[in-house]
């Protein structure tokens, strides 16, 4: 199924050049465009058209570290003791809710995810889930709600030895089967300080075999080195490079707050990807990074705190002011390095034909020179009118058209309030 986008203002994503055309999308993971003067005629049967008249359009988005399974947790009851640091914010919070999770939960939260993220324009996540007592089938859930929603996926089943030995294994043995099934998607693991040495072990292994990389949080917290260095006698960084997860292909370090000189050094030289999430540190209070420190392969996530990449990238830049003094150039990259990661790693689902149309109707010109400004300062998630993921158009005048809104959040709500009865 050929789709045609006629009188739009493109946007190459690469060097922002604008160019007045019809475009040509060609539907499946492997789809491209084509840029043609003249819609073709077609004397079978109506041609698919979408009219971006007096809008532009350029490449989607992407988010390179997602938590599904917080969806339900907005306006959540409070935790039984207000968490007092990072420890007490896992324990009560995150943990609390993950261990009441069930299949039905996972498919409400992945399915409110995946609406929000298609609105928001971005059409390939990279997710990090837990579900300690619901782990077998968590991730083909995820998958399933995510293709019906029409969006490209990097998932992983966050393995650890918090909940005990038989739930760690569920984690390897979902994710292996999962990977071997010819899904993509990585090993995930929650944390340094969660995992002992046989997880770690054999998750760079199971790693290694299905020819994929760890996700992996690092360092988030100042208590995660601490740990490190009382339990394993090194540093994070160092301990994940013995074991060999920083060989790997396509392994992403969530957040990397703490890393010393020595660290930074390993990262730089290592394949590994970080994955920055400055609302979640905020919110956490956990602090921030100078993570330009760390070499060029650094893109944004949302930590679950949200779907929308627009929003990711603004934070990044005004956080990065005082950091780092991130430039416009410089906050542009790392918001679309994801599509680097994934074609470096040679990932489905990102290719030219997932596009996003704006309605950005601004006060000041904007052109080729001036983009970057307009990025920063300008377009936001309000401005995505319509998206196109592979090829397929899910998002239309913002309605989500590739499954019913509605039945998506009264789902949710239901579940919602499912899961929370379980908190109490
Ligand atoms: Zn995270």
């Amino acid at each position: 199924m050929t789709l045609y986008i006629k009188n739009a203002r493109f946007i190459d994503w690469q060097n922002l050049k604008f160019t007045k055309t019809d475009i040509e999308v060609n539907e499946g993971k492997d789809g491209g465009i084509k840029l043609i003067d003249t819609l073709p005629v077609s004397s079978t049967e109506p041609l698919q058209v979408v009219d971006a008249r007096g809008k532009f359009v350029t490449k989607s988005f992407g988010c390179g570290h997602h938590h599904i399974y917080s969806t339900l947790a907005r306006g959540m009851p409070a935790p039984a003791k207000t968490p007092e640091n990072f420890t007490d914010i896992l324990k009560y919070v995150w943990w609390n809710l993950d261990k009441n999770l069930d299949l039905e939960m996972i498919k409400a939260s992945a399915l409110a995810s995946a609406l929000y993220c298609a609105k928001n324009g971005v059409t390939f996540v990279i997710d990090h889930h837990a579900s300690p007592f619901a782990v077998e089938g968590s991730l083909v859930t995820i998958k399933e709600a995510f293709d019906s929603i029409g969006l490209s996926h990097l998932l992983c089943y966050e393995i650890s030895d918090r909940d005990g030995e038989k739930i760690r294994d569920r984690g390897l043995t979902e994710t292996k089967e999962y990977l071997k099934a010819g899904n993509q998607g990585h090993v995930g693991l929650h944390a340094s300080f969660t995992v002992g040495d046989t997880c770690l072990e054999k998750a760079v292994l199971l790693a290694r075999d299905c020819n994929t990389g760890i996700h992996i949080h690092v360092a988030e917290d100042l208590s995660d080195q601490d740990h490190c260095q009382k339990f394993h006698n090194k540093r994070v960084i160092q301990r994940l490079y013995d074991a060999g997860g920083l060989d790997l292909s396509g392994s992403i370090f969530g957040h990397c707050i703490y890393l010393d000189e020595q660290e930074k050094r390993l990262l730089r030289n290592s394949k590994a990807w970080v994955a920055q999430n400055v609302e979640s540190n905020l919110n956490n209070n956990v602090g921030l990074a100078n993570v330009a420190d760390y070499g060029d392969r650094i893109m944004l996530g949302t930590d679950g705190m949200h779907s929308d990449m627009l929003r990711s990238a603004k934070a990044a830049f005004y956080l990065g002011q005082e950091k780092e003094g991130i430039s416009f150039p410089g906050i542009y990259d790392r918001f679309r390095n994801i599509h680097r990661f994934i074609k470096e790693n040679n990932f489905k689902g990102d290719s030219d034909n997932n596009l996003v149309i704006l309605d950005y109707n601004a006060p000041t010109q904007m052109n080729q020179d001036n983009f970057l400004g307009h990025f920063v300062y300008g377009i936001d998630s309000s401005h995505v009118q319509s998206v196109i993921s592979s090829g397929r158009l899910i998002v239309e005048d913002k309605k989500l058209v590739s499954a019913n809104e509605e039945d998506i959040l009264n789902f949710a709500k239901e579940m919602g309030c499912k899961l929370w009865e379980k908190l109490t």
